[in-house]
């Protein structure tokens, strides 16, 4: 039986896909520009990723702080490689959309004199992480998620987008699967904002949540838009063994320390001044470094927290301590628990400028699935957070300004028709194939095997083979539920297309940029290279794979500098 396509058209001025912190912020504030807006999401929108955030968000609120500091820092910490008027934005427009959050209900951490607390987090020259305790998004989620329902933003939940619909050059609007019924709709929209977020599960482990596809960058990528930046894969320092789950930075921000095998503080050997507090990267190649030499517990580090005290640990990081006792088996009072580097963010997605307008006219992004570039090579953490308000709040504003120029152009079904096709295909190939769930365990070691902390010429060619390989072998993937109601199974198939396309996006850039900067360290280029790559790295989709340009990286007030921390 085909699949069942809806005749009937859904109109809505703007179309945000995607219900975590950017959607969510973009569609507020589209609203509050007079549009009629919807936000179609895959799973219910207080379930998005943002809903684990949990260490923090930045932003220059204290007395001796400024957001200047903080631009800094932020270029710094990207390695040079963040567009400069684009961090200069983001940190310049943070403290009032900390305040916006605080008067719309986020109940943010306070110092015993009332002001909001904020806690020191890595590559941070002062302490600008507002936090609550450590489930800082999730608090933030429910009131951007309630100011919305206030604004009677209108949503989908629970309805899969398939496909962009591109007309004469111009995002007209996309396809999306209601699940609970099967039935594929066409939105038509006069302009769609992706906030898809990130594309972690593409790894394995991972801490992102397992509907973290990247969904929204492969149907951008598919549909003309450029991605940006792809090669650049943050992997987070203290993450869980086995499970891959997150101990929030917040716990070396609150002061924790990271020991080897042998007790030492290995830290002091490759960031003297900052210790476990330097960036991101710097920290996990250390922990890979100490690992790879030996002085590893079992492929681990330790995290040691014991000298924090019970009181601080069970009022400021009482989320990880619970995790740490069910997944790992530790009191974080008592005990040191094992960690490791793991994927954590996705720093390229699709390109925008400061407006969130991707190259394809009509479709904006923000967030998690945004490039602008704020991170350029390396994100600082407390800083994705604050992209998803900042540039939620521009996209959702410019995009409600320039659909009110725009007419519909009265779409009919025919992508949702070619959508069923292409599903229906799928559904009809033999019972007796390989499973997606098994492709997608193989896809995530391959890439932690290629394109993992320290790369090389070898690793990435074999992980562009490997890529190849495995984009063949989806040909074979079978379905075996056929029903139409709730089709996980379908979901998972189209899910784990979208990461084989992004996947060897990521692995050509990453062999292709010869250089060592922020989070892309090779083995074979170990130097940062500013005269051969100070440049973004643009990826634009072609039937044989992504074709690669280089654009320019804007530089205001910063020149590159040695980076020690
Ligand atoms: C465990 C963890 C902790 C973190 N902690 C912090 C922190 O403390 N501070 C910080 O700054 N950053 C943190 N980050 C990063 C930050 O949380 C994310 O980058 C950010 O929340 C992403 O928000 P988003 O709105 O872009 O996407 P998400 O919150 O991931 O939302 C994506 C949305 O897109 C929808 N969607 C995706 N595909 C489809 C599709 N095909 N059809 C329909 N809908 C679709 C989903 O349903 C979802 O609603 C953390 C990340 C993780 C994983």
């Amino acid at each position: 039986m085909p699949f069942a396509v809806e005749e009937e058209i859904i109109r809505h001025d703007a179309v945000v896909l995607g219900g975590g912190l950017a959607g969510m912020r973009a569609a507020l504030e589209a609203a509050r520009c007079g549009a009629d807006v919807a936000v179609v999401s895959k799973v219910y929108p207080t379930r998005s990723h943002s809903v684990a955030a949990q260490g923090g968000i930045n932003a220059a609120l204290g007395e001796d702080d400024s957001w200047e500091s903080h631009a800094f820092d932020t270029v710094k910490g990207s390695d040079y490689l963040a567009d400069q008027d684009a961090a200069s934005i983001l940190c310049r427009e943070a403290p009032g959309d900390i305040l916006e959050l605080e008067h719309m209900g986020v109940i943010f951490n306070r110092r015993e004199d009332g002001r909001l607390a904020q806690r020191p987090f890595g590559g941070a020259g002062f302490p600008r992480t507002c936090f609550v305790a450590d489930i800082t998004g999730h608090v933030i989620l429910h009131v951007i998620w309630e100011q919305s329902i206030r604004d009677s933003v209108a949503t989908y939940d629970e309805w899969f987008a398939v496909s962009l619909i591109v007309e004469d050059g111009r995002c007209r609007g996309l396809v999306a699967m209601d699940m609970r019924t099967g039935r594929l709709h066409t939105f038509e929209a006069k302009a769609v904002i992706l906030a898809t977020g990130g594309l972690g599960r593409v790894y394995e482990p991972s801490t992102n949540g397992l509907i973290c596809t990247g969904d929204g960058m492969a149907l951008a990528y598919r549909a003309g838009a450029a991605l940006m930046d792809m090669e650049f894969t943050q992997f987070h320092p203290t993450t869980l063994f086995p499970s891959g789950v997150l101990i929030t930075e917040g716990a070396r921000g609150e002061g924790g320390h990271l020991l080897n095998a042998l007790g030492e503080r290995f830290m002091s050997d490759y960031a003297p001044e900052r210790l476990e507090l330097a960036s991101r990267d710097v920290v996990s190649r250390a922990e890979q470094v100490e690992i790879d030499s030996g002085r590893d517990v079992n492929g681990c580090v330790m995290l040691d927290l014991r000298h924090l005290g019970r009181d601080l640990i069970m009022t400021k990081l009482n989320q990880i301590h619970e995790l740490a006792m069910d997944l790992a088996g530790v009191d974080l009072v008592t005990e040191t628990v094992p960690i490791r580097p793991g994927m954590h963010y996705q720093m390229g997605g699709v390109k925008t400028d400061v407006d969130g307008r991707s190259t394809l006219p009509g479709l904006y992004a923000a967030g998690e699935c945004a490039c602008v570039s704020v991170h350029g090579a390396n994100r600082l953490g407390g800083n994705s957070l604050l992209e998803t308000v900042v540039f939620g709040r521009r996209a959702g504003r410019t995009a409600a300004q320039e659909a009110a120029e725009e007419h519909f152009v009265n779409l009919t079904p025919a992508i949702a028709r070619e959508q069923a096709e292409r599903i229906d295909a799928l559904l009809s190939r033999s019972d007796r194939g390989i499973r997606t769930a098994a492709l997608r365990r193989e896809l995530g070691a391959a890439m932690q095997e290629h394109a993992g902390i320290f790369r090389d010429a070898a690793g990435l060619g074999a992980g562009v083979d490997a890529l190849h390989d495995l984009k063949n072998r989806f040909e074979a993937v079978s379905i075996q539920d056929h029903g139409s109601v709730f089709n996980t199974d379908l979901v998972s198939a189209l899910e784990l297309d979208n990461m084989l396309d992004l996947a060897e996006v990521m692995v050509t850039s990453s062999l292709e940029r010869r250089e060592s900067r922020g989070a892309h360290a090779r083995r074979d280029y170990p130097e940062r290279d500013d005269d051969g790559w100070l440049k973004h790295t643009i990826a634009l989709h072609t039937p044989d794979g992504p074709r690669l340009e280089f654009g320019p990286v804007t530089i205001t007030e910063w020149q590159p500098q040695v980076r020690s921390y």
